[in-house]
């Protein structure tokens, strides 16, 4: 029998467990068989050596922020694509009722993306908190996202009260209903802030760092992970970002194991000390060196559940760096260079296996947001999201070639090592050699579903 797609002479990395020789198989867009025998089929694809991994999820990224949401869905999601990048989880948010929004904005995202998607829904309000069932049960999403801090002028914070109502529901819920936290403590963030506006006029982005303390992370993640202990709801910290982030996250595992850690890769490769400048500004900021290191450590001794990118894609002329510190806007692009940063700083700087590298990068997500075995590895049954890499390939990064509308790449210049060379998703060729083969609007929306 003709398989639809094999691949040949790969090796297939199965996240958690190791590296198998095989070929894989994939009919109507699912792997069906992982062999040791010779697989024949319509096409056929050569990995000549090279390793298969599953496609990377990231599960946060956000869309629509500063450019249109229609065109974000389309190029950023052509870019995550281009890294690797098979399904992304997207922030949403803003309004009231999500039941006037959403359907819509799934469907702009179904006639626009490369990559499958799913959504997280920010909770901010008296009406959304009260809907957040309703929008498991009708919309599809089981992942809710809070602001202990929030972005001034563009996210309201919310109430340690409002924090606690929600995380009952959550767990009222059940698998795989999850709260997802920016934690940070608002109140001192906005204190550190005061007190540095009152010094300086501008500022470095070694200057912005002190606005965002590490102990404000440290806080918080203290207080939520107690928290969410009181209402035994599941928890997932987004963006850790520091050495004293990281130790309250080790203190709080002692007797609350029940929640997840996600680092970015911006994160676990960028310092405040990088000759960017105030294109590196965000929130939470980056670091010292020391930082980098500790998260890293984090990753290894298993404190660290999964990696994201927190993909805020914009211009130069909308970052506005230019302005000054208290005037330039958080985040940029990093979708098509998050699975480059994973190989080049964990694999070939640190020694980590790929097979733990994947597990962070694609299983863990998969599990934690209730989409595995679907997603999340290569097995009999799963989708035919698969990722070609050349771990030796070195690449000098040029933002041109990331297939991103924004003109910048914090990476801009420096090369790193190890590459996806071709991108299956769901069975389809959507890259190979950084050249995109898919049309937009042929990835899906993940409805999920409560057990
Ligand atoms: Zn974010």
């Amino acid at each position: 029998m003709n398989m639809d797609l094999v691949i040949k002479n790969g090796r297939v990395v199965i996240p958690g467990v190791g590296v198998v020789e095989a070929e894989i198989g994939v009919e109507n867009g699912k792997i069906a068989e992982i062999s040791k025998r010779n697989l024949e089929g319509e096409e056929e694809i050569d990995a000549k050596g090279n390793h298969v991994v599953p496609g990377v999820i990231d599960p946060h990224i956000h869309l629509g922020i500063f450019e249109a949401f229609e065109k974000e869905c389309e190029y950023e999601t052509r870019s995550a694509i281009s890294g690797g990048v098979t399904t992304v989880g997207c922030f949403f948010g803003g309004g009231e009722s999500y039941f006037d929004v959403f359907p819509d904005a799934v469907k702009t995202a179904e006639d626009n993306v490369y990559t499958d998607i799913f959504f997280h829904l920010v909770i901010g309000n008296d009406v959304q908190l009260e809907e957040m069932e309703r929008y498991a049960g009708e919309l599809g999403v089981t992942s809710f996202k809070f602001y202990m801090a929030g972005i001034p002028g563009i996210i309201e914070p919310v109430s340690d009260g409002f924090l606690l109502k929600a995380f009952r529901k959550i767990a009222e819920m059940g698998y795989p209903a999850i709260a997802c936290v920016h934690a940070e403590n608002a109140s001192l963030v906005d204190l550190a802030t005061e007190e540095l506006r009152a010094k300086m006029d501008d500022g470095t982005l070694e200057d912005w760092e002190k606005t965002h303390p590490g102990y404000v992370e440290e806080e918080a993640i203290t207080r939520v992970t107690y928290l969410v202990g009181l209402a035994n709801a599941r928890l997932y910290v987004v963006h850790l970002s520091s050495m004293d982030g990281l130790n309250a996250v080790i203190d709080a595992k002692q007797w609350n194991e029940n929640f997840y850690v996600e680092t970015t890769s911006p994160y676990l490769s960028l310092t405040k000390n990088d000759d960017f400048g105030l294109l590196g500004l965000m929130v939470p900021p980056f670091r010292s060196k020391e930082d980098v290191d500790a998260l890293w450590e984090g990753v290894e001794d298993g404190w660290i559940d999964s990696f994201g990118t927190d993909n805020v894609s914009m211009t130069r002329a909308v970052k506005s760096a230019e302005k000054g510190m208290w005037n330039t806007m958080p985040g940029y692009p990093f979708l098509a260079t998050h699975l480059p940063v994973i190989l080049h700083e964990g694999l070939h700087k640190r020694g980590i296996a790929l097979e733990t590298l994947m597990e962070k990068a694609s299983k863990n997500p998969a599990k934690i947001f209730g989409l595995y075995p679907r997603k999340g590895t290569i097995a009999v049954g799963s989708d035919a999201d698969l990722v070609v890499v050349d771990v030796k390939r070195e690449r000098k990064v040029n933002h041109e070639e990331l297939h991103s509308y924004s003109d910048f790449s914090l990476l801009d210049g420096r090369t790193l090592k190890g590459w996806p060379v071709l991108t299956v998703r769901r069975g389809e060729v959507v890259m190979q050699d950084n050249e995109i083969l898919a049309r937009k609007g042929t990835g899906m929306y993940l409805k999920r579903n409560l057990k």
